[in-house]
């Protein structure tokens, strides 16, 4: 079958004119919700520009060779969560990215962004993983990143995780625990990997199915296993932190003072794993209570190997990715408070006629930072019929949330006037403004003013 013929059979599917749905798992994100989004990335840029970080976007879709390398062959993601497919005209191997680190990274390479100092980066964007759907666990989700690149240090450990502190206080959240954990260096991490093979060989009886798969091919992702009935035996397991040289403690210590002298609160937790060669040292997570079995907002650590098993010069390199769903959501549960929706005003136009004068001024007082909903007809060619009646229109105005009205009614514009109209904090009050210049009276418009 042809491409074309094939196409052609999928439509034949579906009788023409059928309903359309979003693909599960995948959201709309609809007014008024999408105003919330709005107001997090806003936080978020303000914040990032704070802390002197820029932004970096990447594309959506990148060979699928740089997730299996730069994610890693034995992760639940590449094993089983990720939209990829062959490019029909040239049989490329691509992937949906279900996660940004490696897409940095591989342009940080491609571009030698190192080549005159460290970078400290961020992104926004969507993220795809086949995953089953339920609260707080999309197929399409939002990540926040910032990546540190080229700086060894544990100062900038600890400044991404002021970062991330600070900006969930800032969007007024309360109640995220900070857990923390140092994985060392490559061969204190083979030692303890041997230890650990052993001890689960020793319990293989006490492992489920996944597990065992795993004792062979990625003994530490059993550290990280959902299931209960595995946790006695996994808590009693040898511990990564009692392999650890002294230069690798020396150094977990001084991240630990510099977060206490930040004062943000954390608990170490001896756990808390990555499972693969070319992570490093710190690793964290930034976890909530509040959001049932979804609870991490925020997971991240040091991964000073990736730059060479992505093809790069080593570069040590330190990020973490938020879920944004999580955290709006945590802001929901929490506070609930956004800023406000509704425009400064909205115009009545009483007469079509009336539009010429009335789309002028409107411009104007946008031109001056007023925010102004105008009256549309909703009617097929109304437009030339008649705006609506008053009644109508004040309703409209009434429902916007608006604070005034602004009223190009005939006797007005004979005038060349407007009358503003108060709406809210009783109502009623009106005065007639001049149109000849708007923006002289356009603050007293605007509710920040
Ligand atoms: P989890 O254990 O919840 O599956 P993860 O270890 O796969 O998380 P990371 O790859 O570290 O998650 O991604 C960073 C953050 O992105 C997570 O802490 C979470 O907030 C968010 N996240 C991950 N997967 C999803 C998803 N499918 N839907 C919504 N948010 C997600
Ligand atoms: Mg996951």
């Amino acid at each position: 079958m042809t491409i074309e013929s094939s196409a052609a059979a999928m439509v034949a599917d579906k009788p023409v004119g059928g309903k359309i749905a979003a693909v599960k798992g995948m959201n709309d994100i609809l007014p008024p919700d999408s105003a919330r989004w709005e107001w997090l990335e806003e936080k978020v840029r303000s914040l990032m520009s704070r802390y002197a970080y820029r932004g970096i976007r990447t594309p959506i879709v990148e060979q699928t060779s740089l997730f299996v390398r730069g994610t890693g062959e034995t992760t639940d993601i590449v094993e089983k969560e990720m939209y990829s497919f062959t490019d029909r005209l040239n049989g490329e191997q691509l992937t949906l990215r279900p996660e940004n680190t490696p897409g940095v990274v591989r342009a940080a390479i491609e571009h030698n962004l190192t080549y005159d100092g460290g970078k400290r980066l961020y992104y926004m964007g969507p993220m795809f993983r086949h995953e089953r759907p339920q609260r707080g666990r999309y197929r399409q989700f939002y990540q926040l990143g910032a990546e540190v690149l080229g700086f060894a240090g544990p100062e900038v450990d600890v400044e991404l995780m002021v970062l991330a502190y600070q900006l969930l206080g800032e969007l007024g959240l309360r109640e995220v625990r900070v857990e923390l954990n140092s994985l060392g260096i490559p061969p204190e991490r083979q030692a303890h990997r041997a230890a650990l093979v052993t001890y689960f060989e020793h319990h293989a009886d006490l492992l489920d199915d996944d597990a065992r798969r795993r004792l062979h091919s990625n003994p530490l992702r059993i550290l990280d296993t959902k299931n209960p009935a595995l946790q006695p035996v996994v808590q009693a397991a040898p511990q990564l932190l009692s392999f650890l040289g002294s230069a690798s403690l020396a150094r977990f210590e001084t991240v630990q003072h510099l977060l206490a002298a930040c004062g943000v609160p954390f608990a170490v937790n001896p756990r808390l794993v990555r499972g693969l060669d070319y992570y490093s040292h710190t690793v964290f997570e930034f976890i909530t209570d509040q959001l049932g079995a979804q609870g991490t907002l925020c997971g991240g650590g040091r991964y000073d190997g990736l730059f060479e098993v992505l093809g790069g010069k080593p570069t040590p390199a330190v990020g973490w990715g938020m879920g944004l769903e999580r955290v709006l959501e945590l802001v929901l549960e929490q506070s609930g408070a956004i800023g406000p929706l509704a425009p400064d005003a909205y115009a009545i136009v009483p007469e079509a006629a009336a539009l010429p004068v009335a789309l002028k001024a409107l411009h104007a007082l946008r031109a001056a930072g007023v925010s102004v909903q105008m009256h549309a007809a909703t009617a097929p060619g109304s437009a030339a019929e008649g705006m609506g009646s008053m009644k109508s229109q004040f309703k409209k105005a009434d429902a916007s949330g608006a604070r005034f009205a602004l009223i190009f009614g005939a006797d007005e514009l004979a005038a060349g006037e407007v009358t503003v109209k108060a709406l809210r904090d009783g109502g009623g009050a009106q005065e007639r403004q001049s149109l000849a210049n708007p923006a002289a009276w356009a603050r007293k418009l605007q509710s920040s003013a």
